[in-house]
């Protein structure tokens, strides 16, 4: 099967609004075997909105729009489909007195713009909207699906999860989509690719996809195919030989964040940790906090940016900061030490750098950072020059500093191994 996406709503054309909804719909519908062929979005205008519904329903055998169902003028899209369709609206009642029990709820009265959101095009099927006033719904034409879903993406993802899958679940037969996420840190986007094309050249089937993100490479290996075990078994066997080829840049094979994959290793260990920070300004705290349950493992930190700090907060002597700098290996190892000793935690990890644009300097580039990460029994220290502008610097160093703690584990492990 087939699909288009509609992301209707004039917002989604300015630089202000991005559409995301359509990523969650193209990931939803892969996984039932549903191919997207073309994605549109459209202004809040009916006649640009017609002509797309005829284009997509002469493409596509499942249509999902989104957006453009609430109370307000530029809200078309029922009325679009309906004109297209040559369908009548009908007033459906329930809907009716539950968007009025809705307003009641909030102590208020439904206003008369509302009642719009209550018609139906004859012939559809209403997908009740828990989270929102406005219904979802599910029209069938012939052999095609159009479903309509409301534009905010806390009302869209479960009802098409609820129930937009069940029943297109019902009708998608054939191929599926298989599919493995590999993550890479400490390595650039052409050395991955250089150590795994020779692997995944030798795959016709299996579509293979670099992405750059800040401070890692992601790698989707992606199959669609009627024999679901043979194509989890061919990409397992390409995941493996990409692992010997990528060695411990490789973080994950399943798509899980760098975070995660630090928090499951402190949990592990019954470790803590805690963060001196100076370059990153606290997106390192922030980073170990996504997690639930990170109150675990992670103690807190100190945005040490200033000089005075790093020595009263931390300890790192001021004769020490004097004579190499703030931006430089001593310090980040004297950071980590002290943040660890003053927290108690098991880890203490450090940053230090020069994110820009200015300060840098011809021994000390824009882009130097120093991470330091020490334990009881010492301090390990790496410096970077990491490319790019303020915002990508920074964020090369939180993730490179994350990397760090991962990398120690490894080792450690690897050592009881031998
Ligand atoms: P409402 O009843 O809230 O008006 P609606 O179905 O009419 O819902 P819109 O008015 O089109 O939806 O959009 C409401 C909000 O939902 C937008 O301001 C925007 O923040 C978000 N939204 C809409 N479409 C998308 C999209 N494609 N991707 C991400 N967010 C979207
Ligand atoms: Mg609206």
């Amino acid at each position: 099967m087939r699909a288009e996406i509609i992301a209707v709503g004039s917002e989604l054309l300015t630089p202000d609004r991005i559409d995301t909804n359509s990523l969650f719909l193209t990931a939803q519908l892969n996984r039932l075997g549903i191919q997207v062929v073309r994605k549109t979005i459209v202004g809040d205008e009916p006649n640009s909105l017609q002509r797309e519904f005829r284009a997509a329903l002469e493409l596509a055998d499942v249509i999902i729009a989104s957006g453009g169902l609430g109370p307000t003028e530029d809200d078309i899209t029922r009325e679009a489909l309906a004109a297209v369709l040559q369908r009548p609206l009908v007033q459906d009642d329930e809907i009716l007195k539950d968007i009025e029990a809705k307003f009641q709820r909030f102590g208020r009265v439904m206003p008369q713009i509302n009642v719009k959101q209550a018609l139906v095009p004859v012939g559809a099927a209403v997908l009740p909207n828990p989270r929102g006033t406005a219904p979802g719904l599910w029209v069938e034409d012939g052999q095609r699906i159009v479903v309509l879903m409301p534009g905010p993406p806390s009302e869209l993802e479960p009802m098409f999860i609820e129930q937009v899958v069940p029943r297109l679940e019902a009708r998608a037969i054939g191929e599926r989509l298989v599919e493995r996420a590999l993550r890479v840190s400490g390595m650039g986007e052409s050395a991955v690719d250089q150590a795994i094309a020779p692997i995944y050249k030798g795959y016709r089937d299996v579509q293979t996809t670099l992405l750059h993100f800040t401070g890692e490479i992601h790698v989707y290996l992606r199959q669609w195919s009627t024999d679901r075990t043979a194509a989890e078994k061919t990409l397992d066997g390409i995941v493996e030989r990409m692992r010997l080829a990528l060695g411990e840049s490789l973080f994950t094979t399943k798509g899980e964040e760098m975070e995660q994959v630090v928090a499951r290793e402190l949990t592990w260990h019954g470790a803590t940790i805690a963060v001196a920070e100076s370059c990153t300004g606290g997106m390192l705290g922030e980073r170990l906090t996504r997690q639930p349950g990170s109150s675990a493992y992670f103690l807190g930190g100190v945005i040490s940016y200033g000089n005075e700090l790093k020595s009263d907060w931390l300890g790192v002597s001021r004769a020490l900061i004097e004579k190499d700098g703030a931006v430089s290996a001593e310090v980040a190892q004297a950071m980590a030490e002290g943040v660890r000793r003053r927290s108690g935690a098991t880890l203490g990890l450090a940053v230090t750098g020069i994110a820009g644009p200015t300060g840098g300097t011809e021994e000390k580039p824009v882009g130097t950072v120093h991470i330091a990460l020490a334990d009881a029994e010492g301090v390990q220290q790496k410096m970077f020059r990491f490319p790019g502008d303020r915002g990508r610097i920074r964020g090369q160093a939180t993730v490179a500093a994350l990397d760090m703690v991962r990398r120690y584990y490894l080792h450690k492990s690897a050592l009881k191994a031998q």
